[in-house]
């Protein structure tokens, strides 16, 4: 069953939205892709991806492993990230990432994570509208 969407957002273009209601702790979805090895390997895809504007890529463990949303990538891969997030990821075993709900969740919410990841800095800052926003552009102005 479906029951994540792609759809607008206000935070990036587009986002992640849940169909159902998610309880808290509660897994959402794995997050799909191509796994992929080898540091060099990573480093070209992620220079490509960034100069692209998006970046799929997540890495795994030491980073010696990773997995691209570019290729075999769902509607997880527009997850956006939120400085008050409703979400959060996890790895575990298999080179699999896991996304739970870090509250109660109702139908039609977009999914959010707190990316604190060099790899994935919202562009242009963040406009996720949290009060605690740590990168909002309004803020500075
Ligand atoms: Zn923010």
């Amino acid at each position: 069953m479906q029951t994540l969407e792609v759809r607008p957002s206000t935070i990036n273009n587009r986002g992640c939205f849940t169909l159902v209601p998610v309880g808290k702790r509660k897994r959402l979805a794995a997050y799909r892709g191509e796994l992929i090895r080898g540091k060099r390997r990573i480093a070209e895809r992620l220079r490509a991806q960034t100069a692209a504007g998006v970046v799929k890529i997540i890495r795994l463990g030491c980073g010696t492993r990773a997995i691209d949303a570019e290729v075999g990538g769902d509607a997880t891969a527009f997850i956006n990230h939120s400085c008050a997030p409703n979400a959060y990821m996890r790895e575990v075993p298999g080179d699999q990432v896991m996304f739970f709900a870090l509250r109660d969740i109702a139908a039609g919410e977009e999914i959010t994570i707190d990316y604190r990841d060099p790899d994935h800095p919202p562009a242009g800052g963040c406009r996720c509208d949290a009060p605690e926003c740590r990168m909002s552009r309004r803020r500075a102005t």
